[in-house]
């Protein structure tokens, strides 16, 4: 039985590789100083997890950006409008990398950066890989060869870990037409055979390559892809031995191929989907010679292990097999967990009695080691000392009164279909809607947050710090609420919002004041490239224990007589963007989150709030691997969030927001949503995403966003119109709202004010023209 593990975090536990990195980017440090910050988290890495007993560990696994970009640079597909820098500027790997992930805008160059998405279902985002009809590939990047050596240099048993070409190819986008990516794999396969040839000169013996795209839904050629590959890798290179590894999903019907490829051994998720442990001990797997790499330990929650259950796990799989079959894994890379629960210390903050239930990477590493001694009996004694206190943690957990509310479970036990619907349709509200606010054709409104200043940021700095009194602090904000009402008065819009000053983050300000959640302090998770995040925890039943918003949106209103807009962060979305508990399904703890919002929708109703909008930004992102789940997730998901929005009269508006394209394949569950009104971003699609709204005859409300807010650039009001126009063109307009794409927060004041002047006068001349063709 070995051990093994996936990847480490690479950011290191202080967040080492994020300071180096901007340091560099900002011209305050040199190449050499960035680089030698890399190799120190690399060292300190493969130390940590070798001194912890891992037998294999992982190298190339680090990275300066991203591992996608790393495999285009390996394999050389450096798209064209790079390749002056490359040629003309000589510019090393390392600015390549950075140009490639964040532009070049500098010595008379402007470049754009390559495209950034989502991996897979996790919060880590990866650079596209982009290819042309006439690709070619050579081996450009020798980093996955230098990092081995540097590994065995050190004295570590390393495993180099690659992106496999297949799902390399798939994660990747065509940029002309007339081929499939797919159809490239001829032409990739030598260079990847040449890597791994080098790999085995240099003395690697396994070799990981990851292919998670067998966790989707696969057509049959690109399973065939799989085959080819795999069997053409074997006869290249008949010695070295392959570890396949797939995660966050089951094979599913791809567990037939997954078992045919001519590889050592076969990596397992058994947290995501401990079911196919089973499936494959049942087919003829005992009469071959393949591994399995049993993924038991959570690589994508900070939750410890319970021992129990993966022993069970791993016995079942070496009374079949033999225990030098079975290897012993975190179920993914461990990228997704922060670095080390040892950092927390404030006691006040994550409590010891939470503390216990937790486990970060270092931790996880620890217990994939120890899974190994209680499976094998080796260190028995320490072992045995150590599953104790896993069993013990864990009862604990069980019955904690920290976590179990019996007045929430009972609450979310009696939801009723009633509970989840507005008192009438949508027709009937929009009259008594009309009759409330009484807004003009093409209303304009914002998303919810203003620009949060240097200044603003500093006055919560200083407030944590306790350099600002309480009072001092809340008169800065009420201040700036007030010039924000006053500006938007002056500048005509018609449904106002108090800007967010006082929050933070749109997840974390709701977290930090509901029961049941915990923050980490240095629970930071990489994000893309230098950015980190640190995800609230989620431990135990939520409730609100007091209004969370009623103050400052009150205020805001109590200041005009337009409608202000309340503004709250929705159930899906504080759900997808915490570490979720797993001792009860996510649906479940979504209901918890969407009873708490839904009781501050009502408080602010009876505060006075006419309008009240529910941000859904992550609905979409929550979207299971496998198309064969997403019926189960969108029911549940759309009932939080009518849960959350119905406990309101018919002539309160409740608005949502969703930030992101592509609405085709679920329309109807957006529409189920029931929102009187949603706004979207839509801009950079030219209203393109419009399309599916009108196919479907989307009955209620909806404000395309006019412009960009992504950049500082200010839009015309021409422009503006032009694409209310287009708009207009398949949606009725007294349908249509007149908003940017999403939340100020990130712009400054100058151009902001620009263009939402710009924003109200297209709104203005839109309205005209209705007027003069009535
Ligand atoms: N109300 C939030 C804001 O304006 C919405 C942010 C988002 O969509 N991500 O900042
Ligand atoms: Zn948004």
């Amino acid at each position: 039985m070995q051990t093994h593990n996936l990847g480490y975090p690479r950011i290191g536990s202080h967040r080492e590789l994020k300071k180096a990195s901007e340091q560099y980017w900002a011209g305050k440090a040199t190449a050499q100083q960035l680089m030698q910050a890399g190799a120190a988290i690399r060292l300190q890495n493969w130390q940590l997890q070798q001194a912890a007993g891992i037998d294999l560990v992982p190298c190339n696994d680090f990275s300066f950006y991203d591992q996608v970009l790393d495999t285009s640079l390996m394999v050389g597909a450096i798209p064209a409008r790079y390749h002056d820098l490359m040629q003309e500027k000589q510019l090393p790997h390392i600015d390549l990398l950075f140009a490639m992930a964040r532009g070049y805008q500098k010595d008379g160059y402007d470049i754009t950066a390559m495209e950034m998405t989502k991996w897979f279902d996790t919060n880590y985002h990866y650079i596209v890989p982009e290819f042309t009809a006439n690709q070619q590939f050579t081996l450009f990047s020798n980093k996955v060869i230098n990092e081995f050596n540097e590994a065995k240099r050190a004295g570590i048993n390393a495993k180099p870990v690659l992106l496999g070409p297949v799902s390399y190819l798939l994660l990747g986008k065509e940029k002309e037409s007339g081929f499939h990516r797919l159809e490239l794999l001829k032409k990739l396969l030598p260079v990847y055979t040449e890597v791994l040839t080098k790999l085995e000169e240099a003395g690697a013996y396994y070799v990981q390559l990851d292919e998670p795209c067998l966790s989707l839904n696969l057509s049959t050629a690109e399973r065939q892809a799989f085959v080819k590959t795999y069997q053409e890798i074997k006869s290249k290179l008949p010695q070295l031995q392959i570890i396949l590894a797939s995660y966050f999903e089951c094979y599913g019907e791809n567990l037939p191929t997954a078992l045919s490829l001519p590889v050592q051994v076969l990596h397992l998720d058994l947290v995501r989907c401990p079911s196919q442990l089973e499936d494959i001990l049942a087919t003829d797997i005992a009469r071959s010679r393949m591994v399995l790499s049993l993924g038991v330990v959570d690589g994508r929650n900070i939750w410890k292990n319970n021992f129990e259950t993966s022993l069970g796990l791993i016995d079942k799989a070496v009374s079949q097999l033999g225990s030098a079959r079975v290897w012993i894994a975190p179920s993914c890379s461990l990228l997704h967990v922060p670095c080390d629960l040892d950092l927390e210390k404030n006691d006040n903050v994550l409590t010891p009695e939470i503390k216990q239930w937790l486990a970060f990477a270092k931790q996880k590493i620890d217990e994939v080691v120890t899974l190994k001694q209680l499976a094998t009996g080796e260190n028995k004694e320490v072992a045995n000392a150590r599953w104790k206190e896993n069993l013990d943690a864990n009862n604990k957990r069980k019955t904690s009164l920290l976590i179990h509310n019996t007045a929430v479970k009972a609450r979310t036990a009696a939801i009723t279909i009633r509970d989840a619907a507005r008192n009438s349709a949508y027709a009937s509200r929009k009259l008594q809607q009309q009759e409330a606010l009484r807004l003009p054709l093409f209303p304009t409104t914002t998303i919810g947050s203003f620009p949060q200043t240097a200044e603003v940021r500093s006055w919560r700095a200083k407030w944590k710090k306790g350099e600002l009194t309480q009072e001092q602090y809340d008169e800065l904000i009420a201040h700036e609420t007030e010039a924000s009402i006053r500006w938007q008065e002056e500048t005509g819009i018609d449904v106002l919002v108090h800007g967010e000053f006082e929050r933070n983050d749109m997840v974390e300000y709701f977290g930090e004041q509901l029961s049941g959640f915990v923050f980490s302090q240095n629970g930071w998770v990489q994000s893309y490239g230098s950015r980190c995040v640190k995800p609230p925890i989620i431990y135990g039943d939520v409730s609100r224990p007091t209004p969370m918003t009623v103050r400052w949106t009150s205020y805001a209103q109590s200041l005009t007589k337009q409608p202000v807009k309340g503004m709250l962060t929705g159930p899906v979305t504080i759900l997808q963007w915490s570490f979720v508990r797993n001792d009860q399904p996510r649906s479940e703890t979504c209901t918890q989150i969407a009873l708490a919002i839904r009781d501050e929708v009502v408080d602010l109703e009876h505060a006075g709030i006419r309008v009240i909008q529910i941000d859904e930004p992550a609905i979409r992102e929550g979207l299971p691997l496998r198309k064969e789940n997403w019926d189960e997730y969108l029911r549940w998901a759309v009932r939080a969030f009518r849960v959350s929005a119905s406990g309101v009269e018919d002539a309160t508006q409740i608005h949502t927001h969703m930030c992101y394209s592509e609405f085709n394949d679920i329309i109807e569950h957006i529409a189920a949503m029931d929102a009187d009104v949603i706004t979207i971003e839509c801009s950079r699609s030219q209203m393109e995403l419009l399309d599916a709204f009108a196919e479907f005859r989307y009955p209620n409300e909806i404000g395309p966003g006019v412009y960009d807010i992504h950049s500082p650039r200010v839009p015309s009001k021409r422009e503006m119109i032009e694409l209310m126009e287009k708009a207009k063109a398949v949606i009725p307009a007294d349908q249509l709202w007149v908003n940017p794409d999403c939340g100020l927060k990130t712009r400054g004041w100058p151009e902001t004010k620009a263009a939402l002047e710009a924003m109200v006068n297209a709104a203005r001349e839109l309205r005209a023209a209705v007027a003069v063709n009535a």
